[in-house]
């Protein structure tokens, strides 16, 4: 760990939460409709009838998933070290609480949750085992639900390998979204931003992030279907942010949330168009927006506008989870 990686790492968690307040009154919003009248500014109310710098459900199980790799740790002379593998009862735990009581919220009220996330929830608040809650169905398990917390794990397993890092991302991600495409997406994501982190450029963080999944489709030897590797192959050409923005789809579903977040990150030069850009391509704004938002609050980290930060709703509760956080 080092103070460099820290506040890397500690702006991307800022980035990540405006990025999801910003776009949180314009879910749903069609693209033509943003293009005639664009977002240009942190507001509120809209879609969910939320203040300025509500954040929503993205930011509730990020910080979720950042709280529980803070508390089964503990630092060495060097290492952050895990008492055990990644427990996937204590953290959905952590996400019942969000989902029941309203902890780990901007205002006590949870406004947002996807449907594949409260089922799972649901069955695991009845009793079912956590390993049995998630979504295994393709049509309905491929929605990024889980795809919006996975963001901390990069930061606490830095030292270690891919695998490893593929491992922890799908037991998170699985507590909910038992499908391989989600797995994959999960580990893309976390590998670019694993390689922002290092300090890489961004074409170095898309090369390496597409060599890590090369990686891990050539060791899980057909556990990966043809269809969700069919899926991934824009990502894996280095031309990807070329691609037009109306080739580009901006839904909930889990590739074009990801694809969404990382080709506005790589055709834009600082923070606010990153983010900008990304709300304003219209449907799941708020995680497109906080997905975006951790990569460019990383990769420009003195560049989040503070009129924007200091509207953020709960600061308290966040900044007293980031105390937390080793580095
Ligand atoms: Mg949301």
């Amino acid at each position: 760990m080092s103070n460099n990686h820290f506040s890397k790492f500690e702006s991307a968690v800022w980035g990540f939460i405006i990025g999801d307040a910003m776009g949180v009154p314009f879910e749903f919003s069609m693209r033509e409709e943003l293009s005639k009248y664009p977002v240009t500014d942190m507001v509120g109310f809209g879609t969910h009838f939320q203040p300025v710098g509500t954040w929503s459900d993205d930011t509730s199980m990020m910080l979720c998933a950042l709280e529980y790799l803070c508390e089964e740790g503990e630092q060495t002379k060097d290492y952050w070290v895990f008492k055990s593998l990644l427990q996937q009862k204590k953290l959905a735990t952590k996400f019942l609480n969000w989902y029941k009581n309203g902890a780990y919220t901007a205002s006590g009220e949870v406004f947002d949750i996807g449907i594949t996330t409260q089922t799972a929830l649901e069955a695991f608040s009845k009793g079912v085992k956590v390993s049995e809650c998630g979504e295994r169905n393709v049509s309905v398990g491929c929605g990024n639900g889980a795809l919006m917390r996975t963001l901390p794990i990069a930061y606490f397993f830095r030292e270690d390998k891919v695998s490893l890092r593929n491992l922890i991302g799908t037991r998170v991600g699985k507590i909910t979204h038992r499908t391989i495409l989600t797995s994959v997406c999960i580990s893309f994501y976390n590998e670019f931003f694993f390689s922002l982190l290092n300090g890489d450029t961004k074409l170095d963080a898309l090369k390496h992030a597409q060599s890590a999944i090369a990686y891990i489709i050539r060791h899980t030897d057909g556990l990966i279907d043809d269809e969700s590797i069919k899926l991934l192959t824009r990502m894996m050409q280095m031309n990807f942010g070329l691609l037009k923005s109306d080739e580009i789809k901006s839904g909930g579903y889990v590739i074009e949330t990801l694809e969404a977040a990382i080709w506005s990150f790589l055709n834009t030069n600082s923070f606010s168009e990153a983010v900008l850009l990304a709300i304003n391509l219209g449907g799941d704004t708020d995680t497109i927006g906080a997905l975006t938002g951790g990569l460019a609050g990383c990769y420009y980290q003195n560049d989040i506008p503070d009129k924007w930060k200091n509207k953020i709703q709960n600061k308290v509760l966040i900044e007293s989870i980031l105390a937390k956080v080793p580095r």
